[in-house]
């Protein structure tokens, strides 16, 4: 076994589209945002559903903003999940706005509401749901906390494009909603966000921001018969995405159902696989959630952190490789000491008992089969070994 390659555990998938799309930008020689920006922005909103699709140069980028043009800033506070990828708390801290760490549904890994309307003060500006790992988060519920105090959901959506909550694509409620085109995301440019919004004024203020706060676009002066005078009304940024990222995108989009389909497939049957497999559990997707898979996230009951890491250690030497679930942000150093609305316990179990499998779309049965043997048979060696220290050598 350990001769044949390793499984890594994602791996973006580009085709002939991509090639020729990128190709040809090149050639054009707009590199920089310009009119493939546009037309990717244009296919990203006809796919969501949203009036407005503002391109950025990455996910952190597209939460920035959104904090930032629903004017946070100091004294606010924002709510959000621990259980995140840290790149989400560092967008509001650079508002210069706290961080206020909420729970989660221990089954989606998801914001729970009953923590935000805990964690609520006058002070409370706005709170991020993260659709994590592509799973839906239960927007209802948590409308239900914040309208009433008027306070604005913005939605990290950087893992769920493709993901539908009741049945809408994620980033078609009217939130402002933040995407990533990362390589471990489901649709990849490189480096790259989007934001989604119904609000067309905000929008274009936003595509401003990007643009040191730049009236008018460089396409749109391009295409001007006339000698078009710039002006500068605020301060902003450099955010933009480049042509050459816009195009990756426009290949990517037109093959995101196919992808979508068979993540899907490949998710089915590792739940499929995993029914054989004790003390493991599969990722478990409410009636209101249609998720993407853009990571296949298991927990196995009962396990340390300790445990997880040895488990993902025994894996990697038999050739698979995997990812601790979810980080806890509160635990790491750069935020200790942070507001917590509590002792966030779903969030530490969570934390300490998920890995991630191997998710990609050209992830092959046979693959996929090693990866289960693999699990399992890891499971065995881990757990014979804490099995004197311990009753965990009775759980199998
Ligand atoms: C990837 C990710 C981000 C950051 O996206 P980048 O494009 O890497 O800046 C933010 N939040 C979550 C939940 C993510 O998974």
């Amino acid at each position: 076994m350990a001769d044949r390659p390793r499984i890594p555990i994602a791996k973006p998938v580009f085709g002939a589209k991509e090639e020729e799309l990128l190709l040809a930008t090149l050639r054009s020689g707009w590199v920089t945002q310009g009119p493939r920006v546009e037309e990717f922005e244009a296919a990203f909103a006809a796919s969501i559903g949203s009036a407005e699709a503002v391109a950025v140069s990455s996910g952190t980028a597209a939460l920035f903003l959104s904090l930032k043009s629903q004017g946070i800033g100091r004294g606010d506070e924002v709510l959000v999940p621990s259980l995140t990828f840290i790149a989400t708390v560092n967008a509001i801290v650079h508002c210069d706005a706290t961080p206020v760490f909420v729970d989660v549904d221990p089954a989606t890994y998801n914001i729970d509401a009953d923590s935000v309307a805990r964690a609520l003060t006058p002070q409370t500006a706005a709170v991020i749901a993260v659709h994590q790992l592509g799973m839906p988060a239960d927007l209802d519920a948590l409308t239900a906390v914040t309208q009433p105090r008027g306070i604005p959901i913005i939605e990290d959506a950087a893992c769920a494009v493709g993901s539908r909550y009741k049945g809408a694509p994620v980033g078609a409620s009217g939130n402002l909603a933040a995407f990533s085109f990362h390589p471990r995301k489901v649709l990849v440019t490189g480096e790259g966000g989007m934001i989604t919004l119904n609000d067309s004024s905000l929008a274009r203020r936003l595509r401003r921001l990007r643009h040191q706060g730049m009236s008018v676009s460089d396409a749109e002066r391009h295409r001007a018969q006339r000698v078009v005078i710039e002006q500068y009304d605020e301060i902003g940024f450099n955010f933009r995405m480049s042509d050459l990222h816009a195009a990756l995108g426009l290949a990517q989009l037109a093959g995101l159902d196919r992808h979508l389909e068979r993540r899907r497939a490949i998710a089915a049957r590792y739940e499929q696989g995993l029914r054989h497999i004790a003390d493991v559990q599969p990722p478990a997707a409410p009636d209101y959630a249609d998720p993407n898979f853009q990571s296949y996230i298991v927990r196995v009951n009962g396990a340390g952190c300790d445990e997880r890491d040895r488990l993902m250690d025994a894996m990697l030497s038999r050739g698979v490789v995997t990812r601790r679930g979810l980080m806890a942000s509160h635990a790491e150093p750069c935020y200790r000491g942070a507001k917590t609305e509590g002792a966030l316990p779903h969030t530490e179990t969570a934390a300490r008992e998920t890995l991630l499998l191997p998710m990609y779309v050209e992830l092959t049965e046979d693959d996929q089969d090693r990866v289960l043997q693999v699990l399992d048979e890891s499971l065995e060696a881990g757990f014979q070994t804490t099995a004197n220290r311990n009753s965990k050598g009775s759980r199998r």
